[in-house]
Parts: structure tokens; C-alpha cells; sequence
């Protein structure tokens, strides 16, 4: 029933601190080819249309990703900046800027929530989409306390290759027990929570 305006706008000192200044934090989280970019692009798009100043960022994870785009596995993509960490992120965000749109959230350190949150206090949109569970299907800090801290929560939700349920997991294909393993076709598929299979990853030459 009541927008955001009204939340922002209960009290007396918040109209005067926050009329012009509604900053919050947007999650999109869920599996790999769930649509996180996608939905990320979608909101980043059309707050450009708006003409709103929009930055957005993502992690500079190694030099495969340097290319200066979000770029989603349908093809969707957008300019964004690296960098190499949360701090460096809240440096690049001009006084002007009034939403923020980070991507591969998983893959910053543990100060991002912090950041998401000077960013938010200052007033602006922030929107962070990433991974909420690892190959092991274990939750993928820094995610889970941002998830915490924000004030709306997307979960997106892929189709499992195998039975064609909506799919929650990362199923990795090949073994590597390195949480960080930079990639998409043949090294991971949407799975339902009945076909990942966790082991799958620590077995060798069983795919
Ligand atoms: P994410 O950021 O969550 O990894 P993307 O936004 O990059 O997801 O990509 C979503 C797109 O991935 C879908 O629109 C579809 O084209 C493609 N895709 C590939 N495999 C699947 C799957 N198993 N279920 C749903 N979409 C898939
Ligand atoms: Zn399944």
C-alpha cells in the first residue's frame, strides 16, 4: 500500500532530511543464468531513459572481465567501470550521482555492505546483483549480510537443465574446488535444488 516516499517521509526531520534524498539498497541475488544482469540492466536502463545519473560498477576479477561492459548471458549489456574493491567503488561515485548499479557483488570483499550503505545514506539508489551460494551451495560472502541490510530483495530464480524445475543452484561441471572459477558454458548449469549434485565438482573426469 504505501510507496517508498511514504516510508521515507513518516516523520517530521525525515521529510526535511530525505525529501530530495531517498537513498536504499536494492538486492537482486539467486544462481548463475537466473537473470541477475538482465533484471539489473532492466532497472539501470530505464533509470537512464529517466536521465537520473547512473554509475555502475563491477569487480575487476581478472583480465578476461576488463572489458569496460555488463555484459548478460542473453546478450544484454551496459557500460560500467571496474574496480578492485568496495573502497575504490565509493571513491568513483560522484557527489552528483543518484543511482549506483553494481554487479558480481560476490565477488567484492567483505566491506561492500558497508559501502552499499555510506552510498545509501548519502541518498542514492543503490541496486547490487550477484550470486547468493557458492558451487557448494554454501552462502557467498559478501552477499548474505547485504542481504541483510537492504530494504528490497529480488530472487531470481533459473530452469534446471535436468527436470526443468525452477532452479536455485550453480552446478559446477568440472572439478575444481576453487570457489572462484571465472566462467559459464561448460563449467556451470541452473539446477534444482533434487539435480545438484555438490560432489559433482570434486570428482574428476566424471563428466
Ligand atoms: P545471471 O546474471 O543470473 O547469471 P543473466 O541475466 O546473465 O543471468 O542471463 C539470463 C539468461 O540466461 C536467460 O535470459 C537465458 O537467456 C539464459 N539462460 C541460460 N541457461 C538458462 C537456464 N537454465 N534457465 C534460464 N535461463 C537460462
Ligand atoms: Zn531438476
Amino acid at each position: 500500500m504505501s510507496d517508498r516516499s511514504s516510508e521515507l517521509t513518516n516523520s517530521p526531520t525525515h521529510q526535511i532530511a530525505t525529501s530530495r534524498h531517498r537513498g536504499w539498497i536494492e538486492v537482486i541475488t539467486g544462481s548463475m543464468f537466473s537473470g541477475k544482469s538482465e533484471e539489473l540492466i532492466r532497472r539501470l536502463r530505464r533509470a537512464q531513459i529517466a536521465r537520473q545519473r547512473v554509475q555502475i560498477f563491477k569487480p575487476l576479477i581478472d583480465n578476461r572481465f576488463s572489458e569496460r561492459h555488463i555484459v548478460s548471458h542473453s546478450e544484454m549489456r551496459i557500460e560500467s567501470e571496474n574496480v578492485r574493491n568496495s573502497d575504490e567503488l565509493v571513491q568513483h561515485v560522484h557527489d552528483d550521482t543518484e543511482v549506483v548499479g553494481i554487479d558480481e557483488g560476490q565477488f567484492f570483499d567483505a566491506n561492500l555492505p558497508a559501502a552499499c550503505n555510506t552510498l545509501a545514506s548519502q541518498g542514492k539508489r543503490v541496486i547490487v546483483a550477484g550470486l547468493d551460494q557458492d558451487y557448494l551451495g554454501r552462502p557467498f560472502e559478501p552477499m548474505p549480510q547485504l542481504l541483510a541490510i537492504a530494504e528490497y530483495i529480488t530472487k531470481t530464480l533459473a530452469i534446471c537443465v535436468v527436470c526443468g524445475d525452477p532452479a536455485n543452484h550453480t552446478q559446477r561441471l568440472v572439478a575444481s574446488s576453487d570457489r572462484v572459477l571465472v566462467g559459464a558454458s561448460g563449467l556451470y548449469e541452473a539446477r534444482c535444488r533434487h539435480c545438484f549434485d555438490p560432489h559433482l565438482a570434486g570428482e574428476p573426469e566424471k563428466r
